[in-house]
């Protein structure tokens, strides 16, 4: 007998049909003897019409009204599904975060869990009942309800996991498990049978829209056993864990980000501690800095270029100009016309072959290269966003094809 928690995606339960294919997926665990608990997302597109309701009423609504609404997605699903499974026959009983337990920080619309008081759960597990807790939602020490950002129901089912030492968390979505690619963009993607938190975490960093990237950090630091799999079918998903077996390939996965754009500081003043102090204003603003490249300079000026997401491009350029003085730039350039492409992968950082036979696919497919930034585990390149797919396409075929 084992503890298992699943957690099931918003298309997973997007109608009434599929609350009931969950509620048969669901009792079968239990059935073969297991101790159950579910944590659900809201039902397919709630959680994004809801907040088109808000947007309705009040744009600028405040965080916690944007969870005491947003949360109320949750608590459909998890009365749905527990109805779904008395039908079903089988014992039963839902929770909404705080009766969970689930206890967060205060940053509404983006908490963390500080920790679970699983005594009910625990105390309703004993009772022999299937636990069905609702997803990216808990409450903060004042009793107000948070939630835990977009995408935060992974973290929950993480979380609970974790707390309640299960020997297993299972997140069901709407494909089959973790590809090499978006299948969607290059036709020859696969699913992988594992790979290691640390590579997870950077493909779910980059990009890739499997996991939510804090329940990643959790299951490495807890060292919960995780599988993503579909929950429309039997295949076996992808198994997140500690060391992926050792294979051959290096490189695991290829993502593309499009949420970047690129800012140039052409002719800035080649003095010691330029670069600290420009950095440091826009950091000190919250606004974080992705790739960076400053050309070698002639001994009076130098470029230095970097990139932020598109979000935050015009609040840069804003500061930027507020203290253009300051910067004593020739001139500011900006495009948001790129995209980042990179691959992931444990132990490039022995192998110096992997960072030209990237550039070489790039190369074979005309593709030029505007910045590069490497890492232990990961080489990430900007191209021109027109280029994105084909870079993409290029690189996973060097590398990952099958
Ligand atoms: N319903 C929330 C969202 O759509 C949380 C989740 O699905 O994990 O972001
Ligand atoms: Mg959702």
């Amino acid at each position: 007998m084992a503890l298992v928690v699943q957690k099931y995606g918003g298309t997973s339960v997007k109608d009434a049909e599929r609350v009931m294919n969950v509620a048969r997926r669901v009792t079968n665990t239990y059935k073969e003897g297991n101790s159950v608990v579910v944590a659900v997302s809201a039902q397919g597109d709630t959680t994004d019409d809801l907040i088109e309701k808000a947007k309705e009423i009040n744009p600028d609504a405040s965080k916690r009204e944007m969870d005491q609404l947003l949360s109320s997605g949750e608590q459909i699903s998890i009365a749905l599904l527990a109805m779904a499974i008395e039908k079903l026959g089988y014992p039963v009983i839902s929770f909404t975060g705080w009766q969970a337990g689930v206890l967060t920080d205060s940053k509404h619309s983006a908490a963390r869990i500080k920790r679970i008081d699983t005594e009910r759960i625990q105390t309703e597990l004993d009772r022999k009942r299937i636990v069905i807790v609702a997803g990216f939602q808990g409450i903060n020490k004042y009793d107000d309800i948070t939630t835990l950002g977009r995408g935060g129901s992974d973290t929950s089912a993480v979380a609970l996991a974790a707390a309640l030492h299960a020997d297993l968390c299972e997140i069901y979505t709407d494909v089959d498990g973790v590809y090499t690619t978006d299948p969607r963009i290059c036709k020859t993607a696969y699913k992988l049978n594992d790979i290691s938190y640390d590579e997870m975490l950077e493909l779910a960093s980059l990009g890739a829209n499997v996991l939510h990237n804090r329940s990643v950090e959790m299951a490495k630091k807890y060292n919960v056993k995780l599988s993503v799999r579909s929950s429309l079918n039997d295949h076996e998903g992808t198994y997140v864990k500690e060391v992926s077996k050792v294979e051959k390939m290096l490189v695991r996965g290829v993502t593309r980000d499009n949420d970047c754009a690129r800012i140039a500081l052409c002719g800035v003043e080649d003095a010691p501690g330029k670069a600290f102090q420009i950095f440091e204003m826009i950091a000190r603003k919250g606004i974080s800095v992705d790739l960076i490249i400053q050309s070698i300079g002639d001994g009076k000026t130098k470029d230095i270029s970097f990139t932020v997401t598109e979000g935050d491009l015009q609040k840069t350029l804003d500061l930027l100009e507020e203290n253009k003085e300051f910067i004593n730039a020739r001139e500011i350039k900006s495009t948001s016309d790129v995209s980042k492409v990179s691959i992931v992968g444990a132990g490039m950082v022995n192998n110096s072959g992997v960072a030209a036979k990237m550039f070489e696919a790039l190369y074979d497919a005309h593709i030029n290269i505007n910045m590069i930034a490497t890492s232990e585990i990961k080489i990430s390149v900007l191209v021109a966003r027109k280029d994105a797919e084909a870079a993409v396409i290029a690189i996973h075929d060097k590398f990952l094809l099958k």
